[in-house]
C-alpha cells in the first residue's frame, strides 16, 4: 500500500487520481479536470506534457537515458552546467565572476546537503578550525533531509527528530516586507551584525532562502536585508548561501531572487523547476574561492559525495530544454503579467479573516488568522474545477506560467468565493 508524504494515513480519504495532463489542466479519473493553481509543488512551470520537453526527454533517451558521473562524463551534463553557470551571472558580471562550479544531485534537499557539505569543509580545507555552525532565518525550510532541517525553522516537518537536530544559530527576517523601508530593515541587520561579531569565529555559512520563504509561510522580505548580509559575510568570514529551490527560475519576477538584491551567494541551491517537473533534480553552485579550496593532491580536501542518479541524462535534456523554452518564450514577461493580474485580484479579496495579503512575481498569498478558517476548501476548490492545497493557515497560489488570463482568474476567483463564504456574503 502507498504511504503518502506528510499525511496522517489513518485519515487519508480517497485521493482525486490523475489520469493525464494538458497545459495547466489536471485530468482526473471520474471525469473531472482542474486547473493547476501551485504547479505540482511549484515545479511544473511549462505546465503538463509540455511538447519540446517531451522531445527533448525521448531524444535522450534514444541515445542513453543515464551513465554514472563517477569517472565518466556526457555532453548534456557539460552543457547544462555550462548554462546555470550562464543564467545566474548577474548582469553586467563578467564571465569568471559569479557562480562558476556546478554540482548535481537527485533532489533538493541533498542540493542543500551538498552545500552545506561544501560551506563546513571549505573552511577545515583553509586550515581553520571550528567553524562549522549554520546560521538560519526563522520560519525558513530547505529541505527534509537531517541538516536540511537541522537549517529550517522548528515545524511540523521537524518535531518527532528535535532531540537528534544539532541546531546553529536562527535569526529574523526583516519586517515591512519586499517594499520595506532602510528603518524597517536596518533592526534585524543590527541583529545580524551583533550575531556575527560575536559568533563568527564559528560559523561556516548563513544560509536562506532569497526574498521568499516558502514552505515555512511564504514570508516575503526586503532586498536591502540581502544586500547587507552579502556585505557583512564577507566582512565576517561566513559563507553565504542562497537556496533558490523554489525561488529560482522566474517564481519572484526575477530569473532568480539573488538579482532583486544584485548580489551573488558563495554557493547557490537550484531544484524543483530546474527540470519542470519531469524528474527529481538539483544543482548547488559555487563560486571559484570555494571551489579552488577543494584542490589538493589526494581526496583529503575533494568532496566526497556522488548520489547515484548526479547529472542523469534524461534530467539534463530536460533542463538544458527548459532553459531555452524560458528564454525564447519570454517567460519573465509571462511572469509579470501573471504578477499584474495576482495583484489586481487579490486586492479585492477583503474579510477580516484575512490578517496579511502578499504577492511577488507569480506567487500570491493570502494569510488567515488560523488554518481552521481554511478546513475544506480543498474540496471546495475541486468542486470549482481548482487544484490548490494550503499550508496551515496559508492559501496561495504559483501557477504554471502558460496559465492563461482565464484560467488565472478562475483560480483566484475560487480564493474570492471562499473568503466571501466564510465571511457570510
Ligand atoms: C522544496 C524545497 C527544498 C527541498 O527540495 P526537495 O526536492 O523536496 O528535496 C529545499 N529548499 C527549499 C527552499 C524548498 O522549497
Amino acid at each position: 500500500m502507498l504511504w503518502y508524504p506528510y499525511t496522517q494515513m489513518k485519515q487519508v480519504d480517497r485521493l482525486p487520481k490523475m489520469i493525464a495532463g494538458n497545459g495547466v489542466i489536471m485530468q482526473l479519473e471520474d471525469g473531472r479536470s482542474l486547473v493547476d493553481g501551485i504547479s505540482s509543488w511549484w515545479a511544473v512551470i511549462h505546465g503538463y506534457n509540455h511538447p519540446r520537453l517531451n522531445a527533448a526527454l525521448a531524444a535522450q533517451a534514444a541515445r542513453f537515458a543515464h551513465v554514472m558521473l563517477g569517472g565518466m562524463t556526457h555532453g548534456p551534463a557539460l552543457e547544462w552546467a555550462a548554462e546555470l553557470v550562464r543564467i545566474t551571472r548577474l548582469p553586467g558580471q563578467e564571465a569568471g565572476e559569479g557562480l562558476h562550479h556546478v554540482f548535481f544531485s537527485d533532489s533538493g534537499s541533498i542540493g542543500v546537503e551538498v552545500a552545506l557539505k561544501m560551506a563546513i569543509q571549505y573552511w577545515k580545507n583553509l586550515g581553520i578550525q571550528n567553524k562549522h555552525k549554520i546560521l538560519s532565518l526563522r520560519n525558513g525550510y530547505h529541505g527534509d533531509t537531517f541538516k536540511a532541517m537541522e537549517v529550517g525553522d522548528d515545524s511540523d516537518f521537524t518535531r518527532a527528530f528535535s532531540a537528534v537536530l544539532h541546531r546553529g544559530y536562527m535569526l529574523d527576517i526583516p519586517t515591512g516586507g519586499f517594499d520595506a523601508t532602510p528603518e524597517q530593515v536596518q533592526p534585524a541587520i543590527d541583529q545580524l551584525e551583533a550575531l556575527l561579531k560575536e559568533n563568527h569565529a564559528h560559523i561556516a555559512a548563513f544560509i536562506v532562502e532569497p526574498i521568499v520563504q516558502c514552505a515555512g509561510g511564504f514570508h516575503i522580505y526586503s532586498p536591502l536585508y540581502l544586500k547587507a548580509a552579502r556585505a557583512l559575510c564577507t566582512q565576517y568570514d561566513v559563507l553565504l548561501i542562497f537556496d533558490e529551490v523554489a525561488t529560482g527560475f522566474g517564481r519572484t519576477g526575477k530569473m532568480f531572487a539573488a538579482e532583486h538584491a544584485a548580489v551573488t551567494p558563495d554557493i547557490m541551491i537550484v531544484g524543483k523547476a530546474l527540470t519542470a517537473g519531469y524528474m527529481g533534480h538539483a544543482a548547488t553552485l559555487s563560486t571559484d574561492a570555494v571551489f579552488n579550496s577543494f584542490l589538493g593532491k589526494d581526496d583529503e580536501k575533494a568532496l566526497m559525495h556522488g548520489p547515484t542518479f548526479m547529472g542523469n541524462a534524461l534530467a539534463c535534456a530536460v533542463g538544458l530544454e527548459s532553459i531555452r523554452i524560458i528564454e525564447s518564450e519570454n517567460y519573465l514577461e509571462k511572469v509579470a503579467r501573471i504578477h499584474a493580474i495576482i495583484r489586481e485580484e487579490l486586492d479585492a479579496v477583503n474579510s477580516p479573516a484575512i490578517v496579511s495579503k502578499r504577492t511577488l512575481g507569480a506567487i500570491g498569498v493570502l494569510e488567515f488568522e488560523n488554518a481552521e478558517l481554511l478546513a475544506g476548501f480543498k474540496p471546495f476548490a475541486m468542486e470549482e474545477g481548482v487544484w490548490l492545497r494550503p499550508i496551515g493557515n496559508i492559501l496561495y497560489l504559483m501557477p504554471p506560467y502558460v496559465i492563461s488570463e482565464g484560467e488565472l482568474r478562475k483560480v483566484t476567483g475560487v480564493m474570492r468565493r471562499w473568503v466571501e463564504k466564510i465571511s457570510g456574503k
